[in-house]
């Protein structure tokens, strides 16, 4: 099963390229950031697919995030919907507690909106720093 190198029939095959598989000697393998390759052809298209793929990755990310984001100002627009028709049905003492209680619920919901941005924001760049 020893496989010889496709430049030198006569030396064998150390690795494969892992864009096309055809096996290649020490002396032709063309080593870089992704891994080994028999020529610099194949490193270019292997490169090529990878960024694609990560660029792709990170759209999606940033799209998941958005969604979340949207559904929590949905959330915060019924609340204050709510609170505002309750509203019409209570004495001024109870409005104003409620008023109170509504600017808490506002700023909770402030906070989580930009806790899950950070949240989408590190997990794009971790996905980035680990290819
Ligand atoms: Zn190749
Ligand atoms: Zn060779």
């Amino acid at each position: 099963m020893a496989d010889t190198c496709i430049n030198h029939p006569n030396k064998p095959a150390m690795t494969r390229c892992i864009q096309c598989h055809k096996p290649v000697c020490d002396e032709c393998t063309v080593s870089g950031f992704y891994g080994s390759f028999c020529s610099n052809a194949c490193q270019q298209k292997y490169k090529d697919y990878a960024q694609r793929k990560e660029a792709m990755e990170q759209q999606a990310q940033a799209h998941k995030g958005s969604g979340l984001l949207g559904k929590l100002i949905v959330l915060a627009v019924v609340i204050v919907g709510c609170v505002l028709a309750w509203k019409l049905l209570l004495t001024p003492e109870k409005q104003k507690e409620l008023k109170d209680r509504v600017s808490e619920t506002a700023a909770e919901v402030k906070e989580k909106a930009s806790e899950t941005a950070t949240e989408v924001k590190e997990k794009a760049k971790e996905a980035t720093e680990k290819k």
